[in-house]
């Protein structure tokens, strides 16, 4: 199984596409298509037609897709930075994410001790 180096709630930025540069949090990882969906980047427009009986509004619906982690960097909530994210293990045997920058511990919520 691959693991991604980002996770649900993490702030990250855009390093390639039309959304290069844009930051945003994770909503959404998919880890088999090593895919992920982040607020605000991404966004696809269509149009919805208004369907009074399901109480659907027509007009048009702007929503993030996914989109390849390959183009995401994850930003360090200690330093600010998009950065690199190496792998420690604790005395304890626990993994945890280390921004390469300022070489803090990263968490994220859900992420427990
Ligand atoms: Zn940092």
């Amino acid at each position: 199984m691959t693991v991604l180096k980002i996770r649900k709630g993490d702030e990250v930025q855009v390093i390639a596409g039309k959304d290069r540069g844009k930051r945003g949090s994770v909503q959404e990882v998919e880890p088999q298509k090593h895919r992920a969906v982040v607020a605000g980047v991404n966004i696809s427009k269509r149009h919805q037609k208004p369907n009074p009986q399901q109480n659907i509004k027509g007009g048009i619906i702007e929503e993030p897709r996914p989109m390849d982690v390959s183009k995401l960097m994850l930003v360090c909530p200690k330093c600010g930075k998009a950065t690199r994210v190496g792998h420690e293990t604790d005395e304890n045997g626990n993994k945890h994410r280390v921004c390469k920058a300022c070489g803090e511990e990263i968490r994220t919520q859900g992420e427990g001790s």
